[in-house]
């Protein structure tokens, strides 16, 4: 059986629970153990899917097709593995099948209640499509002392009673602050967290402390006395340069040593943390830098496009060069500003997004990219917006729009039965909003010769995509004829999944999300050879 490996938080939320397991994660993979991650989430949601950036940050898409928390996008891109629609649960979700099952007499008469019947859902979950794997980490997200954790919380807490202690592990992370006024680091804010822990039944094995400097022996002591855990498994975070110096901080702590060691296992091999020590010089010793603009309607949010800053800064590893992200706000963008708001910028990206607010300033934007020979690169929406704006201003169709923004548009971006009939446009009506979104992975044909193909070094790639309009392939020669090429297809030849244009150093768009499979590691072919343009331009 898996071995089990519990993430609880406490004291303050966006303590880094998702990073510490994905950098636990990488370190048990990397001495030859196969490794899980899953998210429970706190939140009445059934998922992050229909949650605004703004509350929630960016949602995380999967292979699968599912719409996840961002921190599936920290472990896929520490682990490499990918993750799975499996890998992330919410309170929703629980409770909505839970109440299914009922609707169908599933309880035979039974009360339905939190325990056993959630807690029951939640550990199924835990241990749903799991079969070789050495250790399974999950995360509980939110903190200790919530309301809505509660029921993960107890249903770990059971799990462990049922599965043995040698089969499972608690680890918790807090906060241990620093009192500037009296120069001192407190641990009673982490001694409260773990009392509260202990209350509903679960005594953690492993603390993670948090802190902004190195935690003394001496109060290390004190957490391992009050908070019943032996002095070794007492492991401090000090704040990371850079979040590709968490590996190395956490080896360096012994977490890995000390999971090792609770399970009686050994190291299959050593492991290696070179990859991680280079892209921490690579990104801390920049002496090149490249502006990139990111217009959009979330930029001041910092998770907002979480996969996407990654992906850029990934690219800039590939190219040796730090990428600087100017964040230019879409809402009140002017067209009289957008050359001041682009003057020291090598490359504009607009990423995905959805709705009207905000859309014509980004349009404005990409026709000073095309026309100042600007590399540009645009994101499922973003692309959809540089076909917009090729349409009014090269083909002249004044009216040219997507009918997501604009009923009565000509819509050279609508639903796929807006304008595939009998190669007629014909207007869609309200009903069609109700269509359900393109998730998760599609093949892509990609033409010969064509930018793209060089780029992926391939004639087909799979993406990740979350959309629900697509652009107009009616529409496709009087494109192509004034050089906007349709440079990728779905197989069947029917959506536009790449556009290019011929006579610029550097302008694509894609109809997919290919942030989301970027690496540190193996950074993603796009985003390397945007960022190449970008440092070659001016
Ligand atoms: N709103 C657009 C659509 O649904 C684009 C979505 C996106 O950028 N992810 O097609």
């Amino acid at each position: 059986m898996a071995r089990y490996i519990f993430v609880t938080g406490g004291v303050v939320s966006s303590l880094g629970k998702g990073l510490s397991s994905a950098s636990l994660a990488y370190l048990l993979k990397s001495q030859g153990y196969k490794v899980r991650l899953r998210k429970m989430d706190p939140y009445l949601n059934v998922d992050p899917g229909t949650m605004s950036p703004f509350q929630h940050g960016e949602v995380f898409v999967t292979d699968d097709g599912a719409e996840t928390d961002l921190d599936l996008g920290h472990y896929e891109r520490f682990t490499n593995i990918s993750s799975k629609q499996s890998d992330n649960i919410t309170t929703g979700r629980i409770y909505s099948d839970v109440i299914k099952k009922e609707r169908k007499g599933g309880y035979l008469g039974k009360t339905v209640q939190v325990i056993p019947h959630i807690t029951n859902r939640i550990k199924e979950f835990i241990k749903k499509d799991i079969t070789n794997e050495d250790f399974v980490i999950c995360e509980i997200g939110g903190t200790v002392g919530d309301i809505e954790s509660l029921p993960f919380v107890e249903a770990i807490r059971q799990f462990s009673n049922e599965h043995g202690k040698s089969k499972t592990l608690f680890i918790h992370l807090t906060f241990v602050p620093f009192l500037k006024s009296s120069d001192e680091i407190k641990t009673k804010p982490t001694q409260h967290s773990v009392k509260e822990l202990r209350s509903i039944g679960i005594q953690p094995d492993i603390i993670i402390c948090r802190s902004q400097q190195s935690i003394p022996l001496d109060q290390r002591k004190k957490i391992s006395l009050f908070c019943n855990v032996p002095i070794d498994n007492v492991i401090e975070t000090v704040d990371v340069r850079t979040i590709y110096e968490a590996p190395i901080s956490f080896f360096n702590q012994k977490l890995d040593k000390q999971v090792l060691k609770f399970f009686k296992l050994k190291p299959k091999k050593r492991p290696n943390l070179n990859p991680w020590k280079k892209i921490t010089k690579i990104v801390l010793n920049k002496k090149k830098s490249v502006n990139i603009a990111i217009i959009g309607k979330y930029v001041n949010l910092k998770d907002a496009y979480k996969s996407l800053d990654e992906a850029l800064v990934h690219g800039g590893i590939a190219n040796n060069v730090k990428v600087n992200l100017v964040r230019i706000e879409s809402d009140n963008l002017k067209n009289n500003e957008i050359k001041t708001k682009l003057k020291n910028v090598s490359g504009l990206l607009i990423p995905g997004g959805f709705g009207k607010r905000g859309t014509e300033g980004k349009i404005s934007a990409i026709k000073f990219a095309r026309e100042n020979k600007i590399p540009f690169l645009g994101i499922c929406f973003g692309m959809q917006m540089a076909i917009v704006e090729f349409a009014r201003n090269k083909l002249k169709i004044k009216k040219a729009g997507s009918t997501e923004l604009d009923r009565k548009c000509y819509p050279v971006i609508g639903l796929i039965n807006e304008w595939d009939k009998d190669g007629k446009i014909i207007k869609g009506t309200d009903k069609d909003l109700g269509g359900t979104m393109r998730l998760g992975l599609y093949e892509a044909k990609l033409r010969n010769n064509s930018a793209i193909n060089r780029i992926y070094k391939s004639s087909s790639i799979k993406e990740r995509h979350r959309h629900r309009y697509e652009v107009n392939n009616k529409l496709k020669n009087q494109f192509e004829n004034k050089g906007l090429i349709f440079s990728g297809m779905s197989p069947d030849n029917k959506l536009p999944e790449i556009i290019e244009l011929q006579n610029h150093p550097w302008f694509i768009g894609v109809q997919f999300h290919p942030e989301f499979k970027s690496r540190p590691l193996s950074p993603h072919p796009l985003f390397s050879s945007f960022i190449k343009a970008s440092k070659n331009y001016k």
